[in-house]
């Protein structure tokens, strides 16, 4: 079954081209297999600690409001929901989310200002997803940081989707991309823009 709402459209995060993709994913699945989650090093230094997040799932309405670290360390049970807010739609299971990644969106809403909660298109991908969507269309690559669980597609209601890659773009805390569709992809890897 295909979900319209979870389609990610083209997404050149997976762009082979991009510097260093396959430390990320490395990076990216080390991290997952890892039982004691740690906040990112270079990052934490300059986040709140105490991190909150309002996320709806746009196609499920499934939602997140509430705080996810707190106390120097992530929390596991606001981990495992946001993980089923970020799940792939079309998987069975559900799959870590890098809590990086969720850094990264409650700094730009916070930045932002943002009232509304994240609507999220599609977080995770499985690679059968992502290699069905490929064939689909030659703008998705084989190789996304969805795979991942390091990136996100959304809108953010009231905030126009440039505005938001200019300002997350200018934050400098991982790989940004717009989309004239209207909604934007932010990821946990190295700081990029398209
Ligand atoms: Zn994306």
């Amino acid at each position: 079954m295909f979900d319209l709402f979870n389609r990610p459209g083209p997404c050149p995060c997976c762009d082979p081209a991009m510097a260093g993709r396959r430390q990320i994913l490395k990076a990216g699945i080390g991290l997952l297999a890892c039982t004691a989650i740690m906040p990112a090093g270079a990052m934490a230094a300059s986040l709140p600690s105490l991190r909150r997040l309002r996320a709806q799932r746009a196609a499920t309405e499934d939602v997140f409001d509430g705080v996810y670290f707190r106390d120097g360390k992530y929390d596991r049970e606001a981990l495992h929901k946001l993980d089923w807010v970020f799940r792939d739609l079309n998987a069975a299971e559900v799959t870590p989310i890098d809590p990086r990644l969720f850094d990264v969106l409650n700094a730009v809403a916070d930045r932002l200002d943002a009232d509304d909660p994240y609507q999220i298109m599609s977080g995770y991908r499985t690679p059968e997803h992502n290699a069905s969507n490929a064939r689909r269309s030659r703008a998705v690559s084989t190789v996304s940081l969805h795979m991942s669980g390091m990136a996100a597609d959304f809108r953010l209601p009231g905030k126009d989707a440039f505005g938001i890659a200019r300002t997350a773009a200018q934050m400098q805390m991982g790989g940004v991309g717009y989309y004239r569709e209207g909604f934007v992809h932010l990821d946990c890897g190295p700081p990029r823009r398209w």
